[in-house]
């Protein structure tokens, strides 16, 4: 008999444990004050608000969540999404009273006043309230260094007052928490540092302007507008060569948007006496892409505007089939047809080719958001997020090799 009793005495002691444990799971002390963290799961309120929520109907999940807190005073969780629940309906000065008055209490742990100051800012960034914003989101990220979303936030803002110089260095921050975005963090902080050659090359110091391009093209060479703006400044310091220079490399980097450059290349190699080498160039950018429509309306125009108009015509119908909605291959062909005095022949083709088109105007759009623009923007005036659009080509029938939303 006397053998089982220390077996019982460890049994007892599991038991014991396992009830201790579950007391524990259930009931939390804090400040000496045991408090019951089911109790809040056991009203309805909270479980229905929770439902709502999800449903994204706003004013109900505001009534359920309310009578939820009157059960449970100290829930912070739900204090702090009825606030962002009055902001996001755009009550932001109910908000900011919710807000704030969590941030009086003195029981917040280092995190919990993190979070409640993140929900404050976003408050005051939605009512226009910059300052305020910027100095919660700053102690945000003294309280927390790993806060990514308060980082963008910061960013977002700084961006809003066109302090690209501060936003670079917001982001240089973001780039130091996860490696492992490294690659998006750097084309921001392309964007970003290209934003900051314009405002140098406005001021009128193209010499600091065509540095600031050159770094950002070094570091990340698929910066667009870097080319772009590098060769500008170069043109204006009167160094044509290396202006087309720039340009070209812009071809040669990120051939899809070579396009951006061909009224400057057009110009320019005009202006050196060689034009020869634009119509090489279209040449070249359609004999490594087929479906390359803007290079060849790009070379249909070039040779519509040297009377070429029979060439220019045949460029736009081998154009046509790579994006039969573009209006503006439609816009050159009937300028082309009437300058070829409307041949019936020639019309007949067209009208062949472009029997069951639909045109449309809008071809960008951002792949976050769904903004739609007709130009190609590097930020999206909508969602803020860089170098998110993309050219939205609907594929002709017989062309398996597009699909209906290309990335180009
Ligand atoms: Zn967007």
């Amino acid at each position: 008999m006397s053998a089982y009793v220390p077996l019982l005495a460890v049994l007892l002691a599991l038991l014991v444990g396992l009830a201790v444990g579950k007391a524990w799971e259930r009931y939390k002390l804090r400040d000496g004050r045991w408090i019951d963290r089911r109790r809040l799961r056991e009203t309805p309120h909270y479980m229905l608000g929770l439902n709502f929520l999800v449903d994204n109907q706003i004013d109900q999940a505001i009534d359920e969540l309310t009578q939820a807190t009157s059960t449970d005073t100290d829930a912070l969780e739900i204090q702090m999404i009825l606030g962002n629940l009055y902001r996001q309906k755009g009550q932001v000065g109910r908000a900011i009273n919710v807000h704030q008055a969590l941030l009086q209490r003195t029981d917040l742990r280092t995190l919990e006043h993190a979070y409640v100051l993140l929900c404050l800012g976003l408050d005051f960034r939605h009512g226009g309230f910059v300052d305020r914003a910027l100095e919660a989101f700053q102690e945000v990220v003294r309280l927390d260094r790993l806060n990514r979303y308060a980082f963008v936030n910061l960013q977002k803002l700084y961006e809003d007052q066109q302090q690209w110089g501060e936003a670079a260095r917001v982001r240089e921050q973001i780039a130091g928490i996860d490696a492992r975005r490294r690659e998006e963090d750097e084309q921001i902080l392309g964007f970003l540092r290209n934003e900051m050659g314009t405002v140098q090359a406005n001021a009128g110091d193209v010499t600091a302007a065509a540095r600031t391009y050159q770094d950002v093209i070094d570091l990340d060479p698929a910066i667009v507008p870097a080319h772009l703006n590098l060769g500008d400044v170069r043109e204006r310091q009167g160094n044509l060569t290396g202006a087309v220079e720039a340009w070209e490399k812009l071809v040669q980097e990120v051939p899809d948007r070579a396009y951006l450059a061909f009224e400057r290349l057009e110009r320019a190699y005009r202006s050196i006496g060689a034009p020869r080498r634009f119509v090489e160039l279209c040449q070249q950018l359609i004999a490594s892409d087929a479906q390359d429509w803007r290079a060849r309306l790009a070379l249909s125009r070039h040779f519509s505007a040297g009377g070429q108009h029979r060439q220019a015509f045949d460029q736009l119908l081998d154009a046509l089939p790579h994006n039969p909605h573009g209006l503006v291959i439609h816009q050159e062909v009937w300028q082309a047809l009437s300058a070829l005095g409307l041949d019936a022949s020639l019309v007949r083709r067209y009208v062949d080719l472009t029997r069951n088109a639909v045109f449309y105007l809008d071809p960008h759009v951002c792949v976050r958001c769904r903004y739609r623009s007709t130009e190609l923007l590097w930020q999206c005036p909508q969602c803020h997020e860089w170098n998110t659009f993309v050219e939205e080509r609907i594929a002709p029938a017989k062309d398996p090799g597009v699909a209906e939303l290309s990335e180009s």
